[in-house]
Order: structure tokens, then sequence, then C-alpha cells
């Protein structure tokens, strides 16, 4: 099986058909239309064997997951995803695994109305990079730098799933379904970044943790901020863990959460479940901005939580 008999078989007409895309898979370059109007938003994010993902995991959770980590990036900008393309570094031509691959990429592709439209494939230590694409209306996109004392904290979904989940598998324990799906196929907020476009103050999604990505919006935005632990939204399964050790991280610092962290005037409170509904996802407010620097994590009774407060980092 040569690489070109590979492209051909696997990579070529995955995701929606798209009449924006005017030279697709197959030829030299994607050539892609952006509309009048409209800004490219542009994200990549690279998964390696061991670092990312287990080596023996699911190649059609692996596909799902490749382009859902880019989608989130979009969705936290306020982008409406678009075009994809693909790197993959193979060990061999292992025709079943890619397949597999492609059938869990296609699948969200295909429900997000993304379209792949190039890549390039090569041999070595599995590696996968995606770069995302997407559209956001000019002088509307999100960003990280506009949060301000006395906005809203708040977050989209469960946090501290996926974590737990990697924990479980890493200590060979068995994962129930529901965090196993929130580790493996997690769902990129891309209606909740389209619907915040012209609300939040500041957007961020989740990758490496709470603490560490909250610490970006207020790094970027020049504040300081307030979390209430009890009023982090946790799974059954999660809050379990929390009170079986009294230990935060695994919701705060553990990564892969991939929901969205957002800042919301004060003003715009009564508006959350309208923007829950619309988004198809819960929103808890968890926090306010406040004036200064740093970030206070606060139990029930008031007293203060300090736990490692790094996310994930490669470098560390
Ligand atoms: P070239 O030799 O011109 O660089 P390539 O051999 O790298 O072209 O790729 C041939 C075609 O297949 C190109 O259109 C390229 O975008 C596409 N392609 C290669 N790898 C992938 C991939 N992993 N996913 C999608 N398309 C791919
Ligand atoms: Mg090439």
């Amino acid at each position: 099986m040569s690489e070109f008999d590979l492209i051909r078989r696997h990579l070529t007409g995955l995701g929606a058909g798209r009449d924006d895309v005017l030279l697709d898979v197959g030829d030299d370059c994607a050539v892609l239309h952006v509309p009048a109007g409209r800004e490219l938003a542009v994200g990549i994010d690279t998964l390696v064997a061991g670092v990312h993902f287990l080596p023996d995991c699911d190649p059609a959770a692996l596909g799902w997951k490749a382009l859902a980590v880019n989608l989130s990036d979009l969705a936290a900008v306020g982008a409406e995803p678009a075009w994809a393309t693909l790197a993959i570094t193979l060990p061999d031509a292992d025709e079943a695994w890619l397949a597999a691959f492609a059938r869990g990429f296609g699948e969200l592709a295909a429900a997000e109305d993304v379209r792949l439209v190039g890549g390039d494939v090569t041999r070595g230590p599995l590696t996968v990079t995606v770069q995302a694409h997407g559209l956001v209306p000019s002088e509307h996109m999100l960003r990280r730098s506009g949060a301000r004392p006395s906005d809203l904290i708040c977050v989209s979904g469960a946090i501290g799933d996926a974590g737990l989940a990697l924990k479980h598998l890493l200590a060979g324990e068995p994962v129930d379904d529901y965090l196993r799906r929130r580790l493996e196929r997690p769902t990129p907020r891309v209606a909740l970044g389209e619907v915040l476009r012209d609300l939040a103050t500041s957007a961020i999604d989740l990758s490496d943790g709470l603490l560490a990505d909250l610490g970006h919006v207020l790094a970027a935005s020049g504040c300081a901020a307030r979390v209430e632990l009890e009023r982090l939204p946790l799974a059954d399964q999660v809050a379990a863990a929390v009170a079986e050790h009294g230990d935060w991280s695994l919701p705060l610092s553990s990564g892969d959460d991939y929901e969205l962290c957002f800042t919301l005037p004060r003003t715009a409170a009564g508006q959350l479940p309208v923007l829950a509904a619309a988004a198809g996802c819960p929103l808890t407010t968890i926090g306010e901005i406040e004036a200064g620097s740093g970030l206070r994590c606060v139990r029930a009774d008031g007293s203060v939580w300090t736990g490692p407060d790094q996310g994930y980092d490669h470098f560390s």
C-alpha cells in the first residue's frame, strides 16, 4: 500500500461537503474561499503517542479527539469551524488503523460541518497534527484579554472527568462509559463559542486545567479572580474523588476538559439559561473577576485552598 493509496482510500472526501472548497485533497494545496466580512481563525495541535494518548488507544477515538481539541480552540475565539488539514506520522502502513482513525475523524468533521482539505503522511513515531480553520465575523472574535473586575467567571459542562478517567486507566482500574467518553471523545463547545461572541468579555478553552487556563485569562486581562470551589460543576464520580481525598487538584489542574471558561459582565447573568439552551450544554458560574493579580480558590467555609497551581506544561 503506497502513501498515495492510503490518502486516496482513507483521507479523501472526509467530513462535510462545502462549496467554499475550491481545491481539495489531491491537489498541491487546498484553496479555500473566505467570504467578505469574515476573518480566518487558525489553530494547530499535535498529539504524540505516549505523551497525549496511550499508544494502544482506539484509533477511531484518536481521530475524533485530534479534531475535537482543535475545534475547541476555534470555539474559544467564537469561530465557526470550516476546514482542517492533517499531518500524520505512522510507524508503518497499517491500513486498518488508518481506516478506523479516519472514521472517527470523519464522524466529528461531518457533524461540525468541517472538510478535511489536505495534509501530509510520513513514516516515524506515531504523531498526529491537525490544523483547524474557522470563520469569525470581523471584529467579533472572543479573546483572553477582556475580563474586568466584577465579571462573572463561568464554565461549560463539567470539569475533571478526563483527568479522573486517565487516572483510572494509568492505575489499571476500570473506567465507566461516561468517563471514558469524556476522555476519548470530548465535545468541542462550538455552538457556545458562537453565542458568546457578543456577550462574553473573555474566553479560553480548558486543555491544561482550570487554574492554568483561567490563569492565562487573568494574565492577559490584568485581573485577579476568586473561584468558589463548591460551585464547580463536577460529575458524581469526580465529586466523590474530591471528597475522598479533600484534594481539588483533579478538577482544577488535570487537563483535557475541552470545556470553555468565559467571563460575563454581571448585567448579563440573567442570560445564562438562554445561552445554555442555545449552546446545548450546562453553564455554571464559579466565581468572580477581581482587581489585582492572582487566583484564590475558596472553600464553602471561606478558607482558601492552596494546592499545586500548575496545569500541564511540557517543559516544566
Ligand atoms: P505533494 O507531494 O505535492 O506535497 P503530497 O504527496 O504531500 O503532495 O500529498 C498529496 C495530496 O494528498 C495533497 O493534496 C495533500 O494535501 C493530500 N494529503 C496528504 N496527506 C494527507 C492527509 N494526512 N490528510 C489529508 N490529505 C492529505
Ligand atoms: Mg506535500
